[in-house]
């Protein structure tokens, strides 16, 4: 029997962009690597060679999608790359992306990193005009009503149809003259710039500029068009918003820890969000572990405020794959076991206090407190990093339906108690904003308040 070991919720997806450089597909290949775990499910890269476009597209990692033959096949010193975990639609190659498509000026490739809250609406309006739709995924709407505007201008055209999206998109967009970085006008998801010699690199995340050796300069602004050609580089942008809904979550989880995101570094907010849930939530204990990885910097963040010592007192296998034949007769916690092993030389006899980035349904922490209790721990105290979920994304965080989110509908003694804690502990809502620096007019935090920054039906 397989066993899926992701089912919690996943990521979503990464964007890249380059432009004006000589191994442009290479760059874009290391960009991607770099942004893997935005999205494992499938990737691309389109580049730009003498006015047409060359594509490779593949489900699967990066590192298995691509060889040398591939990269050398995609001439041009311009190219766009996408990791995808299908936040919508089915996990199919036609819904891989960058989307490609021809438009009355030519070639057109296009990566989409977030969710259109009115896609089904668009759709439908769309194909009752007669749009012929390719795939299932939400992006395909933005090329339809590009090919559809009746502006004269490219740029004008995508800025009318981008402003009839209702969501969350950070786009790179490879036409046959430019390349172009989108971020909507709220900024739900991150989208950088940077400079590599002669040449600009646009990234959903900064850690992609470290990898290739490129010099940050500076987000994209939210609602800011960026064009970059032979000209050089200008901006238009999209009809302002009032307020800003940039994702609070990427701080909390997605993004890396070694990335800046909304002018912030993750390693730094997250550590925080461990001192201030320290602040918060103190109990006796012996040892401080994180659930790794997403736990460390929290943990050791709660370490030093705390004074209590922290240790890697659960060990992470890095090589399991997605799926795992189960033996036949069932072990207890497997799946949580192939993944995560605590150390009893370190927790037997002890007080542990266990922290985790969040809490999702809760089936995760229920094995983990378990197998911590078999380590020989004599109280296990888990303590979460941000506050209790209770709401679903709708901006490209593929989160379970509210009914599966355990803290939107049970109590936090109820939680304690399903999944065999001696205490549970969130950090408040206001401990969250302050350690991301952070106001509910800039950030989205909709998963935790259950405040939407836009409608969620249309
Ligand atoms: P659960 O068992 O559903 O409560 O899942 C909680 C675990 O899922 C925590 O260890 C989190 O680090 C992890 N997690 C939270 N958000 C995500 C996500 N978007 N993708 C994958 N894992 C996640």
């Amino acid at each position: 029997m397989k066993l899926h070991l992701n089912d919690s919720f996943r990521e979503e997806c990464g964007v890249f962009g380059i432009w004006n450089h000589p191994e442009a597909s290479r760059m874009t290949y290391l960009g991607l690597y770099a942004l893997q775990h935005r999205g494992q499910e499938s990737c691309g890269i389109v580049t730009l060679h003498e006015g047409m476009h060359l594509h490779h597209k593949s489900l699967g990692l990066v590192a298995d999608s691509f060889s040398e033959q591939n990269l050398d096949r995609l001439k041009g010193s311009a190219a766009i790359g996408h990791v995808r975990y299908a936040t919508t639609g089915d996990n199919l190659l036609t819904n891989a992306q960058p989307l490609t498509t021809n438009l009355k000026e030519g070639p057109l490739a296009l990566a989409h990193n977030g969710n259109i809250v009115n896609s089904k609406v668009l759709r439908e309006s769309l194909q009752q005009d007669g749009s012929i739709f390719q795939g299932t995924n939400d992006t395909e709407a933005i090329v339809h009503l590009l090919a559809r505007d009746k502006a004269k201008k490219f740029e004008e055209r995508l800025i009318n149809s981008l402003s009839k999206i209702v969501g969350a998109f950070s786009l790179t967009v490879l036409t046959a003259k430019k390349l172009i970085a989108v971020r909507d006008p709220m900024g739900f998801r991150p989208l950088s710039l940077a400079k590599l010699g002669e040449s600009f690199v646009v990234a959903s995340e900064t850690c992609a500029f470290d990898l290739i050796g490129a010099k940050f300069i500076r987000d994209i602004e939210p609602g800011e068009v960026l064009i970059i050609d032979e000209q050089g580089m200008r901006s238009l942008f999209m009809p302002k918003s009032d307020r800003k809904a940039q994702c609070i979550f990427e701080h909390v989880y997605f993004s890396r820890p070694d990335s800046v995101v909304f002018g912030k570094g993750v390693y730094a907010s997250r550590k925080m969000l461990g001192k201030i849930l320290a602040q918060e939530a103190k109990v006796n204990a012996d040892i401080v572990i994180p659930v790794p990885d997403s736990g460390v910097a929290a943990a050791l963040g709660y370490a030093e405020e705390s004074g209590i010592p922290f240790d890697m007192g659960i060990i992470r296998n890095h090589y399991i794959g997605r799926t795992f034949i189960e033996p036949r007769q069932s072990i207890r916690s497997f799946g949580v076991k192939i993944k995560l092993n605590p150390m009893s030389s370190l927790l037997n006899n002890k007080r542990v206090i266990v922290i985790d980035d969040s809490l999702v349904r809760g089936t995760t922490s229920k094995k983990i407190i378990s197998l911590i209790r078999q380590a020989g721990a004599t109280e296990v105290h888990l303590r979460i990093a941000a506050p209790p979920t209770i709401g679903p994304c709708y901006y490209g965080v593929d989160t379970p339906k509210k009914e599966e989110l355990i803290a939107s509908n049970q109590s936090i003694e109820k939680i304690r108690d399903y999944i065999g804690a001696d205490s549970l502990a969130y950090l408040s809502t206001n401990g969250l904003f302050k350690a991301v620096a952070a106001t509910e007019e800039s950030f989205c935090a909709a998963c935790f308040t259950d405040r939407y920054p836009t409608p969620t039906k249309t």
